[in-house]
């Protein structure tokens, strides 16, 4: 493919010339590489990294001339590789594009009804470790994911989920407006107010499939509004990392439950519990580790009897909060018995539990305790899944059992399971986002179109394998039997097979596999709609993840 004439960033065209091709596969890795770049024809025919609107305005009209689509990638975390093209299309790379110091700052407040919320102007290209510093440096927060890595720019249109779900909704629950780049080269500024369809749409209904969008206006929250450190109540955590064990597991993935089946229980409180493989980066996800390493190698070497000097073994994170509400709220003592149910694990399982911390401290402060700063899990490629349920029942019907049995069939050498133990690679995420009080679930009619909104729980099992043909069948096949068991009319936990776009898997055409995303065709039409217009050439429609165009 040609470039891009009077482009001012760098363009990498696609090539077979050795030396040029050398510089374009560097400039031609995302997430999904490992895993799908032959089956997804992840080689766009053009890799572009502009540099400012009128970059990309270039580009948009290019594509328009010739016919060619553009896939925008911000951070390229998509797990399909959605962010990416064919060899007839463009990537549009704005990693670096919007990185200014104009990119990411303090608005003026809105007239009433929002005029009391501080409003944020960020860039899709910051990432959400310097936006979650910012807002730190501000005393603010807004609930968003867990990779410092990943980018604003898709973040905001996949949800956002989140530590603080249930007791602040998502992100893109606090987005005012977009900021973008239209089909025809047009800067379009879209809220709520302006054009409520396509803000409906593009937050949760197709991302990359409307647009190049630049920027976000997001509403925080103050600190000041759920920290009262003079008169009572402050915001309380709880993080602890246990060595995998099958009954510690158990344990916490039934107060995950129990919590997720009370459909009364408080908004104040969230609650993970993840569950990594050997070797996994934890220093990257508990960094503070560090400051105790000697005594943690210790008491690694005393319960699993290895020397203190191999990588980390299989463990067990526990993510647990509760924050006021309002100056009124009490931390009663209800409230310290469900943190002492975990403390408890920590004298109980003394040996197995290598790190137990209470922060109690602003919001904007807490939320940092729940990143990760590491790009990816394990330097594998990996067979993911993401299950979500609305099951009230999940104690009772005993799914804990059958998930844990599931992980422990990875994470522990047994004669039956040998080579699963020693090719696959787990990182689970287990929360709850449940309850008629959670926000993730009270937010669900505020004009944004992220799907399944009265999911009580997230349940995330990401396998990781070793690369080559055994790896990839052991871990198809272990992904195979949590379908099974995860969703169907039989399943402990899910009657439906629901999928988020944040975290997509399995078959990528999105006309065939839309009712595992949208809870309904009515839905999936109503943003077919507005890509219909905001997408006349199919401009931005550069593969088939991609709600279809519908056009009346
Ligand atoms: C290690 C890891 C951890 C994660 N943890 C979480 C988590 O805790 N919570 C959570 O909700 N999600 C999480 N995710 C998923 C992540 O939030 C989504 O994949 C998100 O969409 C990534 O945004 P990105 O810009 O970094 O990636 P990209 O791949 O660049 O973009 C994702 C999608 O958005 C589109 N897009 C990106 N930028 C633009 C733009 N400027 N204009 C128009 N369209 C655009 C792309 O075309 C693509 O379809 C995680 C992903 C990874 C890999």
């Amino acid at each position: 493919m040609e470039t891009i004439q009077d482009f001012r960033g760098l363009q990498y065209p696609f090539t077979t010339d050795p030396i040029l091709r050398h510089a374009y596969d560097a400039n031609n890795v995302e997430y999904a590489t490992s895993s799908y770049q032959i089956d997804h024809d992840m080689f766009p025919g053009l890799i572009a990294f502009p540099q400012n609107d009128d970059d990309i305005q270039k580009a948009v009209k290019y594509a328009k001339d010739n016919g060619y689509p553009i896939s925008v990638m911000s951070g390229g975390h998509q797990y399909s590789g959605a962010c990416s093209t064919h060899g007839k299309g463009i990537q549009l790379n704005l990693k670096l594009t919007y990185k200014g110091p104009q990119d990411l700052v303090m608005l003026p407040q809105l007239p009433a009804p929002n005029g009391n919320k501080p409003l944020v102007y960020v860039s899709v290209s910051q990432s959400l470790g310097e936006f979650n510093q910012f807002l730190q440096d501000r005393q603010l927060f807004v609930p968003h994911g867990q990779c410092t890595d990943v980018r604003l720019g898709g973040h905001a249109q996949t949800g956002g989920y989140g530590q603080l779900g249930r007791s602040f909704g998502l992100l893109g629950d606090h987005i005012w407006g977009i900021r973008m780049i239209n089909h025809d080269g047009k800067i379009q500024e879209v809220t709520k107010a302006s054009n409520a369809e396509l803000f409906y749409a593009i937050l949760g209904g197709s991302p990359g499939n409307f647009g190049v969008i630049t920027h976000y206006t997001i509403e925080a929250h103050r600190d000041a509004d759920h920290d009262f450190p003079e008169i009572g109540p402050r915001p309380h955590g709880f993080k602890g990392v246990w060595l995998y064990r099958d009954t510690v597991l158990k344990l916490l993935l039934n107060e995950v439950a129990a919590m997720a089946d009370d459909p009364e229980f408080p908004r104040n409180f969230d609650l993970c519990v993840s569950v990594v493989s050997s070797s996994f980066t934890m220093l990257k996800l508990i960094p503070e580790l560090k400051d105790n390493m000697a005594e943690i190698l210790q008491r690694i070497a005393e319960a699993v009897g290895v020397n203190g000097d191999t990588k980390f073994p299989a463990c067990i994170v526990l993510y647990a909060q509760w924050v006021p509400m309002n100056a009124e709220d009490k931390y009663t003592d209800k409230v310290d018995e469900w943190f002492q149910r975990f403390r408890n694990l920590d004298s109980f399982f003394k040996y197995w539990c290598i790190h137990a911390a209470e922060p109690i401290e602003p919001v904007s402060k807490m939320t940092s305790e729940w990143l990760f700063a590491a790009p990816r899990e394990f330097d594998h490629p990996y067979e993911k899944r993401c299950y979500m349920t609305n099951s009230t029942t999940l104690v009772q019907d005993k799914w804990v059992d059958q998930v844990a049995d599931q992980i422990h069939q990875v994470l522990t050498p047994s004669l039956s399971h040998l080579a699963l133990w020693k090719n696959c690679f787990l990182s689970v995420q287990i929360q709850c986002f449940g309850g008629k009080y959670s926000q993730f679930y009270a937010n669900r009619n505020n004009g944004t179109s992220y799907s399944w909104r009265n999911s009580t729980v997230c349940q995330v099992l990401d396998c990781f394998y070793k690369d080559g043909e055994e790896g990839k069948a052991l871990a198809k096949g272990w992904q195979a039997e949590n379908d099974k068991l995860m969703c169907g009319e039989n399943s402990r936990f899910s009657k439906q097979d629901k999928r988020v776009l944040w975290a997509s898997y399995g078959d990528w055409d999105m006309d065939k596999s839309w009712p595992f995303y949208y809870e309904c065709q009515a839905k999936y039409e109503r943003i077919g709609r507005q890509r219909g217009l905001a997408d006349p050439r199919g401009t931005f429609t550069p593969n088939p993840f991609s709600v279809k165009a519908v056009k009346d």
